[in-house]
């Protein structure tokens, strides 16, 4: 069953926030986009989308990255959708490349298994490098170097509700860490060493594990559905990260500095398809206080094949608790109930 509303829930969670109106001080904040100029469409789509239900009344600064440069007819067409500034960076080479220490054989033999077991994107090296760059990256970029919070956007996503206060001050004056809208489970064949990988490094750094941490939410094994297991101990339950709103100083911290250095000296971005969700989610799960995490139940989104939509008003568009588009499989995939379980409803 798609995850309903709970009945208030998006009432209370408004309540007691009253943000300054639209047009006081920004704080320190831009929307992101890893995105091919061959995207440029999907990219408008999206825009129009934020700008429409949230983007128009604080006007955000846009950062467009690419590993190569973008055409003047991405930033024509992108730019016109927004008063706010548009930056459009180029990615340094060797924050892209696949590492020296990679073996080329062994990822090349690699990636033929990945696609033998039907792993979407597996063979695709630049999906693998994006993963990577997602991972442990892209806030090393110098153009964010004096930004704190991001709000992470992709070609044709959607978004369906008006939200009426800033969801940056919202972070920051919340303390909050990381905001996410869909959980799902993950292919075990993806990330087979991931979780065998992070013990390794807890072995050898205890000291990062926060004490409200999300180990239980991690590891469960109980509502993993039939079809599809564990990832050698990892429930493989994760955030969503195509939609990620996040406090970048929890990414450059030497918790994350060190674990995202020990996952890519192991390799799985290129011998496995280590997705920067796990790899996000697992990070977030260890070295912080969860009550940091928020899931913003009222932004009502979906990337394909998945939506947060929720009971208000405020959306339309979408189908109030609808996980998926009709009677698929796919609601198996859901794992917001776990969160919800283990840690609550933030
Ligand atoms: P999926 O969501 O896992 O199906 O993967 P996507 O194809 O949507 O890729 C994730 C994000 O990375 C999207 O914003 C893409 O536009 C972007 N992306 C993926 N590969 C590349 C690449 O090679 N170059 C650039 N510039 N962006 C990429
Ligand atoms: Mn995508």
């Amino acid at each position: 069953e798609p995850v309903g509303e709970p009945a208030g829930v998006l009432k209370r969670e408004t309540e007691g926030y009253a943000p300054g109106p639209a047009g006081t001080a920004r704080i320190n904040a831009t929307l992101l986009a890893l995105v091919r100029n061959e995207e440029v469409k999907g990219m408008v789509q999206a825009m129009r989308d934020l700008e429409r239900t949230w983007n128009h009344k604080f006007n955000y600064p846009w950062t467009f990255f690419n590993d190569v440069p973008f055409t003047d007819e991405f930033k024509e067409l992108t730019s016109a959708e927004t008063n706010a500034e548009c930056h459009y960076e180029l990615i340094p080479k060797e924050h892209w490349e696949v590492p020296s220490w990679v073996n080329g054989d062994l990822f090349h033999e690699s990636t033929r298994l990945l696609a033998e077991q039907d792993i979407q994107y597996g063979e695709q090296v630049s999906y693998h490098q994006m993963c990577r760059w997602n991972s442990g990256l892209f806030y090393k970029h110098p153009a964010l170097a004096n930004t704190r919070y991001y709000w992470r956007v992709e070609p044709n996503v959607h978004f369906f509700c008006d939200v009426d206060y800033d969801v940056f001050a919202y972070m920051q004056d919340n303390n909050k860490t990381y905001g996410f809208t869909i959980n799902l489970y993950d292919a075990p064949q993806s990330i087979p060493s991931l979780w065998p990988e992070t013990i390794k490094f807890l072995a050898e750094h205890p000291e990062y594990v926060h004490d409200n941490n999300a180990m239980e939410w991690l590891t469960d094994s109980q509502r993993r559905p039939e079809h599809n297991k564990q990832a050698n101990g990892y429930s493989t339950c994760h955030f969503w990260s195509n939609f990620e709103v996040a406090d970048m100083d929890f990414w450059r911290s030497q918790a994350y500095e060190d674990y995202f250095n020990h996952l890519d000296r192991a390799g799985g971005f290129f011998y496995e398809r280590w997705g920067d969700a796990p790899v996000h989610s697992v990070a977030i799960g260890l070295f912080e206080d969860s009550s940091k995490v928020h899931w913003f139940r009222d932004i009502g989104y979906q990337h394909i094949p998945f939506f947060n939509c929720p009971n208000s008003p405020k959306c339309t568009g979408c189908v109030t608790g609808r996980l998926t588009d009709g009677d698929s499989w796919l609601h198996q995939e859901d794992c917001r109930p776990n969160w919800f379980k283990y840690v609550g409803m933030g």
